[in-house]
């Protein structure tokens, strides 16, 4: 097989399982949830494949009902992060030369035990410890998770067929090196598919990595880690570090083989690691790779011709699935007055019928925020409206975390297109919406670009298309992930590569080919066929 030039053609998405009321996968499913439910299981630290446990403990509960415990975890200290480091270098000795194709076959092994034994595992855990329903359990920790895998083989291909022409009389050719040392991929809560394509996009690409996975994730981002020890992948490749990001960061970044950061999560964390990575600049061996997707201030942006009732299943989806947690969730609406009515009026009737509550209770849209300081966080903006002159509570607004951290889908309306929360990331079920008035359109599309220091994402909704290009061109720099008609969330792996400049990160696209490239320091190799013997040009003889 050495021999063979092996190819890996774009694969089809993951379909979305459809939980129907007794189908298999529901069946499965419900009894997984059941199993998780009952047992309290104890997460060890996972270094060189060995599994540490330091008596330093956290807890995983249901932020849907948090009396429910569903783990202790184990937490690092700088110790077990400097044996990782050890680790790490040791396993690069083999993975880094390992040819690219077995690291394929690996990953895309990982793939077919997601689509099948791990499925209900991994999906009722991202149920139960980070709250999602059904469905957005389905497309998150299984579809796009085994998406990701497919589609990095892919793009790993194309990336290595990426060779220089031959000269004349030389051959050239590329080598994609891996980095030099390991990559630290610190992982938010609210993906478990980017906690686990943070981690594989640099082995792929034949790195080591140093894995600090979100507390609030660690359950789901723990079966991960057994899941990629069944597929085969070999000891020390990655180490799964719960702890404190902060201690974790210090330690890593002070090595001198520390060779990038693959991190998603807010835009603070990833400044400061960044600080981190630049105090010890001259130290380490190459230039570190910092490659950073972080928070959002989305938008969805409404011409006076666009279909109110698409305008209202937008926002109501974009920016209420999964509790507003998503990078990409719509926050901020402008809308112009003589829509504004109607669109509340349909966002009113879907509200009536959402109903909020537990994960395992199927009819259930809304469940919980994910933690009690998110919980907090959004009370505090949420108080701040109801107190403000120029801003009022439209739609939902009542929260109780006496049982769950629940909140229900808040609207707010305002005058002040620079009120707090057109401005600042809140990270919960809260959209905030400026009725404009509809001759100013262009105005408020420059308000729209000029209001919030992100670029992650944003839509345009409107019938007249000349109109919309024109508001697209004067939004081209407020997003990286651009709808026309659509609402802000739901990118797919491999159709809408992922990610946003400005204060959102560094853009490298999840879901596409821009991001492997950064786990690589390619060589460049000409070999003479025929060397030359003199010095002298031939005007010379
Ligand atoms: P976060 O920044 O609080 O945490 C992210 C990770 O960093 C976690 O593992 C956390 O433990 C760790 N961490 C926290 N403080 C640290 C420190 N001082 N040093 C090192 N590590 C530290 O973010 P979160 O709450 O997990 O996720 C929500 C944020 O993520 C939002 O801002 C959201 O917009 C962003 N996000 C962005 C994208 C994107 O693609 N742009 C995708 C998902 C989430």
């Amino acid at each position: 097989m050495y021999n063979a030039t092996i190819h890996f053609p774009p694969p089809a998405n993951e379909p979305v399982k459809a939980y129907l009321e007794g189908s298999p996968e529901r069946l499965a499913l419900e009894a997984e949830l059941e199993r998780q439910s009952r047992t309290v299981i104890d997460i060890p630290i996972i270094i060189g494949g060995r599994e540490i446990r330091t008596g330093q403990l956290g807890k995983v509960v249901c932020p849907h009902d948090h009396g429910h415990l569903l783990a202790t975890f184990h937490k690092v200290s700088g110790k077990e992060v400097r044996m990782a480091v050890d680790a790490a270098l040791e396993a690069r000795k083999v993975w880094a030369e390992t040819p690219w194709t077995v690291r394929a076959a690996i990953i895309l092994k990982m793939a077919e035990l997601l689509a099948t034994k791990y499925r209900p595992i991994l999906n009722a855990a991202c149920m139960l410890g980070q709250s999602k329903n059904i469905y957005q359990a389905e497309i998150d920790s299984a579809c796009e998770t085994i998406d990701f895998f497919r589609y990095n083989v892919h793009y790993a291909s194309k990336i290595y067929g990426m060779q220089p022409k031959d000269g004349a009389g030389n051959l050239n050719h590329t080598d994609f090196r891996p980095l030099e040392g390991f990559v630290l991929a610190v992982t938010p809560f609210n993906f478990t598919s980017i906690a686990s394509n943070l981690c594989m996009t640099p082995v792929l690409m034949g790195n080591v990595v140093l894995w600090k996975p979100s507390t609030t994730a660690t359950l789901s981002n723990y079966y991960l880690m057994k899941l990629y020890e069944e597929a085969g992948l070999p000891p020390g490749v990655i180490n799964f570090l719960p702890g404190s990001g902060a201690l974790i960061a210090e330690v890593a970044t002070a090595s001198k083989y520390f060779a990038g950061i693959h991190f998603t999560g807010s835009t603070g964390t990833f400044n400061n690691l960044w600080r981190l990575a630049g105090d010890h600049l001259g130290h380490y061996i190459s230039y570190p790779r910092l490659v950073g997707e972080t928070g959002g201030k989305d938008f969805i942006f409404v011409h006076p011709s666009a279909d109110v009732k698409a305008v209202a299943t937008a926002a109501f989806c974009g920016a209420f699935e999964y509790q507003g947690q998503k990078c990409s969730a719509a926050s901020r609406m402008y809308v112009p007055k003589s829509l504004w009515p109607d669109i509340l009026g349909f966002l009113k009737e879907y509200a009536a019928e959402a109903r909020m509550g537990d994960v395992r209770e199927a009819s259930n849209f809304i469940n919980a925020v994910i933690d009690e300081a998110s919980w907090d966080n959004i009370d505090r903006h949420i108080r701040h409206a109801e107190e403000a002159s120029d801003a009022r509570i439209v739609l939902g607004g009542r929260r109780d975390k006496r049982v769950g951290y629940f909140v229900e889908p808040t609207v707010i309306e305002t005058s002040n297109p620079h009120f707090k929360s057109m401005e600042e990331e809140i990270f919960g079920p809260v959209l905030t919406v400026y009725p404009y008035d509809d001759d100013k359109v262009d105005e408020t599309a420059t308000l729209c670009d000029t209001t919030s220091p992100y670029g992650l994402t944003g839509s345009v909704f409107g019938r007249d298309r000349i109109a919309v290009e024109k508001i697209a061109g004067a939004l081209r720099y407020a997003a990286g992930n651009f709808y026309i008609n659509d609402k802000p969330t739901g990118a797919v792996v491999g159709l809408q590569p992922f990610g946003g400049a400005r204060a959102s990160g560094t853009d490298d696209k999840a879901g596409g080919e821009f991001n492997l490239i950064r786990w690589t320091i390619p060589r460049v190799i000409k070999e003479t066929l025929v060397p030359p013997t003199g010095f002298r040009y031939g005007y010379m003889e």
